[in-house]
């Protein structure tokens, strides 16, 4: 498929998810050399991480436990800038390797707002690995350890991300064309 329209907006194929795929699978595999003596704790942030997810945990061969958390900031293709919890972690998490998952890293203030509320129940150590990051967006200062794909201040769409609820089924990843 090379375009979608979604409500008024057309949007372009920009990164097919062969590419995704080899890449997903490289960052498993980093994991994998880093967590596989202890439990890992993955922390899935909801909704746009869950296809990165499923395809980083299911190609993670050792142990590890499968969290999820939601918050909300984005309305269309703006950032509100006001990010609030809105499905908060159940499990225990103290003194335990945290890795949350992210589909993308913008302007860096959502990450910021879940890292410091995971960090307040004392975690061994707190890593991010997000799909999609926007360099020349981002505000933040914590690093983002595991990172899919640097991209443009594109909007994009697909392999989870969506535009108003629509688009996430897609594999590929579409920008706004
Ligand atoms: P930030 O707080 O870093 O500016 O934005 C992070 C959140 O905004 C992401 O978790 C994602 O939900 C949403 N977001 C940022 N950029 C995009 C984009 O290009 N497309 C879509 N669909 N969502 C985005
Ligand atoms: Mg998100």
């Amino acid at each position: 498929m090379q375009e979608c329209i979604l409500y008024d907006k057309k949007f372009i194929l920009s990164i097919s998810y062969s590419e995704i795929e080899k890449r997903v699978r490289e960052i498993s595999k980093e994991l994998e050399m880093a967590y596989q003596y202890e439990t890992p704790v993955f922390v899935v942030v909801l909704n746009g991480a869950f296809m990165f997810a499923s395809d980083l945990i299911k190609n993670y061969g050792f142990n590890c436990e499968v969290h999820f958390i939601k918050y909300s900031s984005y309305e269309g293709i703006q950032s509100t800038g006001q990010v609030n919890s809105v499905i908060g972690l159940t499990a225990e998490i103290k003194g335990k390797s945290i890795i949350i998952i992210e589909d993308i890293v913008d302007t860096g203030i959502t990450i910021q707002k879940i890292y410091e509320d995971l960090n307040k129940q004392d975690p061994k150590e707190i890593k991010i690995a997000s799909m999609f990051f926007k360099p020349k967006a981002y505000r933040g200062s914590i690093k983002i350890d595991y990172i899919g794909m640097s991209i443009p201040n594109d909007f994009i769409v697909g392999y989870g991300l969506d535009y108003d609820g629509l688009g996430r089924n897609y594999k590929d990843v579409f920008k706004l064309g």
